[in-house]
């Protein structure tokens, strides 16, 4: 609609205006200054920061087409103000619907202005104006105003109904602030008029003033961007969040439809890459991460860097946008990230929190999105959105992780073995190390609870570096003592990436002064998955060790048989979830009876874990050379406990505390 009264306004007053009069005029040098000064002012406008380091530009050309309105009547205002606008949005590439919209609001105003000023300096509205301009400066000055006025009231117009937001709020938006500066610079426009009939050398003049106010506002410009932006990647920092999230709030105004919404991002193991790496890789990688957030994010939103690998999206919409945006981040970051010759792989983990659904002000949003963040690196689920139900949840894991850090110095972390008998003959072959916590407060804590945390803290490092020490020390007493065991120590999936492990594993070994043969260590498929090409390497050096590996939990993931036989494998162990129940489901046996079939003819070990009662015993023992392992045979229990059963190799072991007291264990 403002297009189209823009259009018929535009060619009204360039259709009914004179143009040899204009041409003919006595101040045509003067007039030609002016549409030079107003032309430089709309595409050079002043850089102006706000509060909370909001970037916001002035364009300094309303004064010059003010005073060329008086000078050589409306229709070159118009002509000089289109004309002015057409070449910034040509220099900014704007859409063509903008630009259209742009020109018919500056060219709108303009008009307003002519015909407040023509009616108040009693002259006619198309006419170049033949009294003195210096005459009616206060005339000048109101339809300066009107001008303004005009403006602010057709663009927050256009907000209003783009946003849904009350007008009232748009006018608010579009800011009383600037408004008052225009006002002010009005005045320029004032003299200007006044002086232009003394010629272009008395309007020179203001081109000094008119440059000091660029220079010294881009000095203060730039202050003020490097006080709320990050200097590595340009995005605003933590400080500007908060002021765009309390901003966002302000202006969704009462009627709130949702929003906004907080996207939290962190990359995953940016640490790992910092430290192989170096820093300068580490940095780019951020750099180039903070240009692809930027890319992605959409209008109105703003991108932040809060520090380390942690970064923000603050989206003007619900729940439904802010979760796209969350994954527009995740997908642009599925192409590699170039650093020098290097191609990498860059995850990243998102936490969503949106108003008023997940907090009401910028703080609790904050608070949220960063429990959702931490549930999705925990959970690995790469994009969670805040629940009520995580915040417990999240808080007591945190807070069991902060007690594992120390658990790991006071010795509340021990090791269990579980014993693992030769079905044929009845002979105890193995024993698995098995990590426990005794928490001072909780008791005991089960692996399953506190392996995965450590997991994604890394705290894993320190917890398997302890495990490993403690079962090799066991497993060097119990050799020395005559006992011929292998030990079994679990990996996790990050080990399989550290190159550095196969040497710490050499280590512990010539320390206790145990065979690497008599050393087992046990991955998952899932872990060897999820990086093949890395594990492959580790696999391979630590095999060259004379280390045994074993598939644990074989046929929970989704790797085939002959997929891991190119690996280099030595023990299948069969996941309890199909051998307990061989008994009773005749599928489990099919596929316990084929997967031990196919495991020997490629000459692996195969260990049957879960085993639960005699039978799954006897029906085992009818599928071939199998090793069983299982609360039946044995629970997990301390090494004297242990002692005391291959001692008498019958009896009945104490159970550890936290393991329920089962019947006896036995030998087969
Ligand atoms: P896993 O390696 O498969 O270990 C076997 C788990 O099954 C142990 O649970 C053991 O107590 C349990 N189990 C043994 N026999 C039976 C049975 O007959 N029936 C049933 N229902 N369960 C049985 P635990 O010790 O709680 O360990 C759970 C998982 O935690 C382990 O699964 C392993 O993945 C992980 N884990 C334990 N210790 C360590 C460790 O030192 N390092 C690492 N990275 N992971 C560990
Ligand atoms: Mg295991
Ligand atoms: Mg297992």
């Amino acid at each position: 609609m403002i297009g189209a009264l823009g259009i018929a306004g535009v060619a009204f007053v360039l259709t009914g205006t004179s143009w040899s009069d204009v041409v003919d005029q006595p101040l045509l040098g003067s007039a030609v200054f002016l549409a030079v000064a107003a032309i430089f002012g709309e595409v050079k406008p002043i850089r102006l920061i706000r509060e909370g380091g909001e970037e916001r530009t002035l364009s300094t050309s309303a004064p010059f087409i003010l005073a060329l309105l008086a000078v050589s009547g409306v229709g070159a205002a118009v002509l000089v103000q289109v004309i002015a606008s057409l070449l910034d949005d040509i220099l900014h590439r704007r859409p063509w619907q903008k630009s259209l919209f742009n020109i018919s609001q500056y060219a709108l105003s303009v008009v307003a202005a002519g015909a407040v000023y023509t009616w108040l300096a009693g002259i006619p509205f198309l006419g170049v104006s033949t009294i003195g301009p210096g005459d009616s400066i206060g005339a000048l000055l109101v339809a300066g105003t009107a001008m303004v006025a005009v403006n602010w009231f057709l663009v927050a117009g256009v907000v209003s109904l783009a946003t849904s937001q009350p007008l009232s709020l748009a006018l608010r938006e579009e800011s009383w602030h600037a408004f008052v500066t225009h006002i002010v610079l009005l005045t320029i426009g004032g003299i200007a008029a006044d002086v232009a009939a003394d010629g272009v050398a008395t309007l020179a003049l203001l081109v000094p003033p008119v440059i000091a106010a660029h220079l010294f506002t881009a000095s203060a410009a730039r202050h003020a961007h490097d006080a709320t932006h990050d200097s590595l990647t340009g995005l605003g920092n933590r400080g500007h969040l908060y002021y765009q999230l309390e901003h966002a709030f302000d202006s969704s105004g009462p009627v709130r439809l949702g929003g906004p919404g907080l996207v939290l991002v962190d990359l995953d193991h940016f640490k790992d890459f910092n430290d192989t790496l170096g820093h300068p890789v580490g940095d780019e990688i951020l750099r180039q991460v903070g240009a692809r957030l930027l890319e992605i994010a959409p209008e109105g939103a703003s991108v932040h860097r809060l520090g380390g690998d942690e970064f923000a999206v603050v989206v003007r919409g619900d729940l439904a946008q802010t979760r796209q945006v969350a994954r527009d981040v995740l997908a642009s970051l599925d192409a590699p990230v170039h650093v020098e010759s290097l191609e990498l792989l860059v995850r990243a983990s998102a936490g969503v929190a949106v108003a008023p659904l997940h907090g009401d002000d910028g703080e609790t949003l904050m608070k949220n999105a960063d429990i959702a963040l931490y549930h999705a690196k925990l959970e690995r689920d790469r994009i969670s959105t805040f629940s009520q139900e995580f915040d417990i949840n999240t808080v007591e894991r945190l807070r069991l992780l902060a007690d594992l850090r120390t658990a790991l110095d006071t010795g509340e972390l021990h090791v269990v073995y579980q014993p693992q008998y030769d079905l044929t003959d009845g002979r105890a072959v193995a024993v698995e190390a098995l990590v426990r916590w005794r928490h001072p407060e909780r008791g005991p804590v089960r692996a399953d609870e506190f392996i995965p945390l450590a997991e994604n803290s890394g705290l894993i490092f320190p917890v398997t570096a302890f495990v490993l020490e403690t079962a090799l020390a066991q497993l060097a007493r119990w050799h020395a003592s005559g006992r011929n065991l292998r030990m079994s120590v679990n990996l996790s999936a990050r080990h399989l990436s550290d190159q550095g492990l196969p040497q710490q594993v050499a280590a512990a070994l010539t320390r206790h002064g145990v065979p690497a043969s008599s050393l087992v260590l046990e991955v998952t498929e899932t872990a060897i998955l999820s990086d093949p090409a890395r594990a492959d390497l580790v696999l391979h050096a630590l095999r060259r060790l004379g280390v045994s590996i074993a598939i644990d939990d074989y046929g929970t993931g989704n790797a085939s048989l002959s997929y891991l036989r190119r690996l280099e494998i030595d023990e299948l162990k069969i996941d309890r979830s199909f051998v307990s129940n061989i008994g009773a489901d005749h599928h489990d046996l099919i596929i316990v009876r084929s997967t031990i079939a196919l495991a020997l003819a490629l000459d692996l070990r195969v260990v049957a874990e879960g085993i639960e009662d005699a039978e799954t015993v006897t029906a085992l023992r009818g599928l071939g050379h199998v090793i069983g392992q299982g609360y039946h045979l044995g629970r997990p229990v301390e090494a004297s406990a242990l002692d005391r059963v291959f001692g008498t190799e019958q009896g009945v072991a104490t159970a550890e505390s936290g393991e329920p007291t089962t019947g006896p264990i036995r030998s087969v």
